[in-house]
């Protein structure tokens, strides 16, 4: 090839999605297959999304609004921030890039990510060709906040929390935030990225991104339309940062980087209230029984509070995803995700639900038998 990438492209790999509903059809020869597999909202979008973009349709020959105007002052609203304190991105995938594109200059910096979280992290670092540590997560599968704290350096422009962590559902703690914050050199920031909060406000001492909000403040809080809104196909992430931050991010960004349907149907998502209390009600039932179908099978899941649970099965957990896909549920099999003893299950509709633990149950009692 006459054109040859930086050597650090080349470290950054494509995303792996989970297995298509029609290629699972076609190999097994079935009929009704669900995936739970993303992390999506397994009600759907909002109707009022639906019709604002359904209504919107007829402009999509016109650019869209490269300064999101309605949408900004809507959130800012909604979340009681500034207007110039939003970050809004084509998912907040595009916001990760971005950080990594406008924070980190090369092989001198350095960005601390947890082991493992959030897979999409890794390519804030190798965009830039800056350095990625990675600390191991606590024995209870947590964000380990003083490891990553006494592994941060002069040289440490970014840490990445989620909170949730995906794939582990876990949370830290107000209080461990603060004094990360406390033990971190000065020139240091941390992206909490907030894409399950919605689900997890029933987390002990849980912590709002929002709360460290100040313009010469350290916190960058990263959000998403596309777990509890629903709207995970039209990508529409946001944010909250200090407004020099949000400045940077501004001039970095395309211009055109979040679509005229995308805008439309995050702002009629975020008026919606009555969706998302009934998305969290949902969720939160189906937690608690995929949790109980989990101990039932002897397996001890993983005490997550975000819309997917994540178990260690003890033993490779490949054919038991195998199994499961027999049965026709497509989940994540850990290997995906650096712990090939886990499966991670996105929590679906009840029905949904009652088919993964159906479809569990039969495996692990047959996998069981000598
Ligand atoms: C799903 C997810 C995101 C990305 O969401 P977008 O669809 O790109 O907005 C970000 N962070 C975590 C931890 C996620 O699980």
């Amino acid at each position: 090839m006459p054109l040859t990438p930086r050597p650090a492209i080349l470290r950054m790999t494509p995303y792996s999605p989970g297995k298509p509903i029609d290629e699972v059809k076609r190999e097994l020869g079935l009929t009704d297959v669900v995936k739970l597999a993303s992390n999506e909202n397994p009600r759907g979008p909002s109707p009022l999304a639906i019709r604002a973009v359904q209504e919107a349709a007829t402009s999509m020959h016109l650019y869209p609004d490269a300064g999101a105007f309605a949408l900004r002052s809507g959130m800012a609203q909604h979340f009681g921030v500034r207007p110039d304190q939003i970050l809004l991105g084509n998912g907040s995938d595009e916001l990760i890039h971005l950080l990594g594109l406008v924070f980190l200059s090369g092989p001198q910096d350095r960005m601390i990510v947890g082991d493992p979280s959030f897979v999409r992290y890794d390519a804030a670092a190798h965009i830039s060709d800056a350095q990625l540590v990675k600390v191991p997560l606590t024995p209870d599968f947590r964000l380990d906040l003083p490891a990553m704290a006494r592994a941060a350096d002069d040289a440490t422009r970014l840490v990445w929390l989620a909170n949730p962590n995906n794939p582990t559902g876990t949370t830290v703690t107000r209080a461990e935030v603060d004094a990360l914050l406390r033990d971190l050199p000065a020139n240091t920031a941390v992206v909490l990225d907030e894409a399950y909060f919605e689900f997890a406000t029933d987390a002990p001492d849980y912590p709002d991104s929002r709360d460290y909000l100040r313009d010469d403040g350290r916190v960058i809080g990263l959000r998403t339309m596309s777990k509890a809104y629903g709207l995970a196909g039209i990508r529409l992430g946001y944010g909250f940062a200090p407004a020099p931050v949000a400045d940077a991010i501004e001039r970095a960004r395309e211009p055109f980087n979040c679509n005229t349907l995308a805008q439309v149907a995050a702002l009629a998502a975020l008026a919606d209230a009555e969706f998302l209390v009934e998305s969290v009600r949902l969720n939160t039932e189906g937690r608690e029984r995929i949790h109980g179908a989990f101990r039932a099978c002897g397996v001890t899941p993983v005490n997550g509070f975000a819309n997917f649970v994540l178990a260690d099965l003890h033993r490779p957990a490949e054919p038991v995803f195998q199994a499961l896909l027999r049965e026709g549920v497509i989940v994540r099999s850990g290997h995906v995700l650096g712990l090939p003893t886990f499966l991670r299950v996105s929590i679906g509709t009840s029905l949904e639900v009652d088919r993964f633990i159906d479809a569990l149950t039969r495996c692990l009692t047959d996998l069981a038998r000598p």
